[in-house]
C-alpha cells in the first residue's frame, strides 16, 4: 500500500528530527526539508538509509516545490535561540513570515493539513501567569527577540487567515521550553549551555540573579502532544509544554547534582527582554487532546545528559555554526 506522505520543515533541527523519527515510526513517508543554517544533518543521518525518508536541502523562505501528494505539512523551520536571533535576524523573520506563506500555499495546492510551530514567545514577557491561550502577550517588537516573536505572531495570523478565508485545515502549536537529545550544544540555550559547561569543566553561567523561571518539557512528551494536535480538529492555538516551573538558579543546582561537576555557578548580565517567568497552562491540551507530559524532569535530564556525554569530545568545542548566509 502506498504510504501517506508528510513534509517536515526544519527536519535537521532538534524538534524536526524527532518529528521525522515519530512519523517514520507511525508508518508515513517522510520528506525532510532544511537549509542547514542552524540544522545539523547528524540529527537525521540514521534516516537516510530508509526508503521512506527523503531530504531536500532547501530554504522555505523561497518558493517551495515538492512533487507528489502530501497529507500533512509540519512547519518547524526556524532559528530558535536568542543567540540565533541576534546573528540571523532577517532569516528568522523571513522563515516565520515568507516561509509560512510559501508552505500555506503548498498546503492549498496539495490539499494538505498544515501544522505550524508557534511558541510561548508570542506571550513575550507575560503579565498573566501561567499563560493561557487567550492571553495576547506582552511583546517588544523592536527588541532583540522581536524578530522571532513578531515572525511567530505573524505566522499565527496568516495561518488563521488561510483557515478562515480559504478553509485550509490548519493547526497551531505554542511550544514552551523543550529539551532533550539533539539540542545544539552551543546555541546558548540554558540546558545545552549548562551541560556543555559541565562536560568542559567550566563554571555554569546563570544570567541575572537566576530568579527568572522556565518550565521544561521533555521532547518525547512534546512530540506526542504535537502528534495528537495534528490529528485533532482543533484550529485554535494550543499550548504544549510541561507546567512544572523552576527558577534558573534551581535548574543550575539540579544540573550540578546530576552531572557531578564540582564547578561553581557564576552570574552574568541578564539578556535584554529575557522573560521573568514562563509556565504553560495546559488545561486546553488536557481537555481536547487528553494529553499531559509523562516525563519527570529528573528522568528527561538523565536521558539528555547521557546523550551529551556520548558525543565525541571535539563536538563540545564546536562553535555554534551558522552557515554563511545572505539575508
Ligand atoms: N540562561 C542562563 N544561562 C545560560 C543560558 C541561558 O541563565 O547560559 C537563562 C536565560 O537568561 C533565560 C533562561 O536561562 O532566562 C532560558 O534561556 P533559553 O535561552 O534556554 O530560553 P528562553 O529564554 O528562550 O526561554
Amino acid at each position: 500500500m502506498k504510504k501517506e506522505r508528510v513534509l517536515i520543515t526544519g527536519a535537521a533541527g532538534f524538534l524536526g528530527s524527532h518529528l521525522c523519527d515519530r512519523f517514520i515510526k507511525e508508518g508515513y513517508h517522510v520528506i525532510g526539508m532544511d537549509n542547514l543554517i542552524t540544522g545539523d544533518l547528524r540529527n537525521i543521518e540514521h534516516l537516510f538509509k530508509l526508503p521512506d525518508f527523503e531530504f531536500y536541502n532547501h530554504d522555505v523562505s523561497t518558493f517551495v516545490h515538492v512533487p507528489g501528494d502530501l497529507k500533512y505539512i509540519l512547519h518547524f523551520a526556524s532559528p530558535a535561540s536568542p543567540i540565533d536571533y541576534l546573528k540571523i535576524p532577517i532569516q528568522t523573520l523571513k522563515v516565520g513570515s515568507l516561509g509560512t506563506h510559501n508552505l500555506l500555499g503548498l498546503a492549498m495546492a496539495k490539499k494538505a493539513r498544515i501544522l505550524v510551530a508557534s511558541t510561548s514567545e508570542v506571550y513575550g514577557d507575560p503579565t498573566v501567569h501561567p499563560q493561557t491561550e487567550d492571553y495576547w502577550g506582552n511583546v517588544n517588537p523592536v527588541g532583540p527577540r522581536g524578530v522571532y516573536d513578531e515572525a511567530k505572531r505573524f505566522q499565527e495570523a496568516i495561518t488563521m487567515a488561510y483557515h478562515t478565508y480559504h478553509g485550509l485545515e490548519t493547526r497551531i502549536v505554542r511550544i514552551f521550553n523543550t529539551y532533550g537529545p539533539r539540542m545544539r550544544l552551543n546555541d546558548g540555550r540554558v540546558l545545552p549551555a549548562f551541560m556543555g559547561q559541565a562536560l568542559r569543566g567550566e563554571d555554569l553561567t546563570v544570567f541575572g540573579d537566576g530568579s527568572q523561571t522556565r518550565s521544561f518539557c521533555y521532547v518525547d512528551d512534546l512530540v506526542e502532544g504535537i502528534y495528537r494536535l495534528l490529528l485533532s480538529n482543533c484550529v485554535d492555538p494550543v499550548n504544549i509544554g510541561n507546567p512544572k516551573e523552576i527558577t534558573i538558579a534551581q535548574f543550575a543546582e539540579e544540573i550540578i547534582k546530576l552531572t557531578g561537576t564540582d564547578q561553581k555557578v557564576v552570574y552574568k548580565p541578564l539578556p535584554v527582554d529575557d522573560p521573568k517567568q514562563r509556565q504553560p497552562n495546559i488545561t486546553k491540551a488536557q481537555e481536547i487532546l487528553s494529553w499531559e507530559p509523562r516525563y519527570d524532569r529528573s528522568e528527561g535530564l538523565k536521558i539528555t545528559w547521557d546523550y551529551f556525554k556520548s558525543l565525541p569530545k571535539e563536538r563540545l568545542y564546536e562553535e555554534a555554526h551558522h552557515r554563511d548566509f545572505i539575508n
